[in-house]
């Protein structure tokens, strides 16, 4: 089932989800449709928050469904370590035509549960390090725009109402 995206405004995007301490059918059936939503937009990764739950679950798809082995579902996911910067614009599903530059740290290990609720570490780089970055700081309550401050930060909160007015933000 595709899922309506939350939009900068909602309070669930600023709030931090609750980790995970069973995984039954409604976390099972939260994944497939956030893969669902996600694919359909489309998007390479999508946190719980945005979908209005504030469960630590996120999903990931460089591949936007291309490779078979490419999803990644990450339970309960922690950063253990960090290593070097890269910057790049980034976008996010909740800021429609919205792109704020923010650096990341080139490499991550990241631990978290499978769908199984098996424990597993995974050494990220480049893009993929940037996608999960950008999912852990939505389920700790963090979006794109908490990266600026002063006038950048009002010039993008003045595009959004531009948007909003236009309807670009429902
Ligand atoms: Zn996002």
């Amino acid at each position: 089932m595709i899922l309506p995206i939350l939009k900068y405004g909602d309070p669930h995007l600023i709030t931090p989800a609750e980790e995970v301490d069973e995984i039954d059918d409604e976390i099972r059936k939260l994944v497939e449709d956030m893969f669902e939503t996600m694919y359909d937009e489309p998007g390479v990764g999508l946190a719980a928050n945005q979908v209005g739950v504030l469960k630590r679950v996120a999903v990931v798809d460089l591949s936007i469904g291309e490779d078979p082995n490419a999803p990644l579902v990450l339970i309960n996911p922690e950063i253990i370590e960090i290593e070097g910067e890269q910057a790049a614009e980034e976008g996010c599903l909740s800021f429609p035509e919205i792109e704020i530059e923010i650096t990341r740290p080139e490499r991550i290990v990241v631990k978290a549960l499978d769908l199984e609720g098996e424990e597993f570490t995974l050494e990220a780089s480049n893009m993929l390090t940037r996608v999960i970055c950008h999912e852990i700081d939505h389920l700790n309550g963090k979006v794109i725009i908490d990266f600026q401050t002063g006038l950048a930060k009002q010039m993008t909160l003045t595009r959004i109402k531009r948007l909003k007015r236009q309807g670009k933000w429902d």
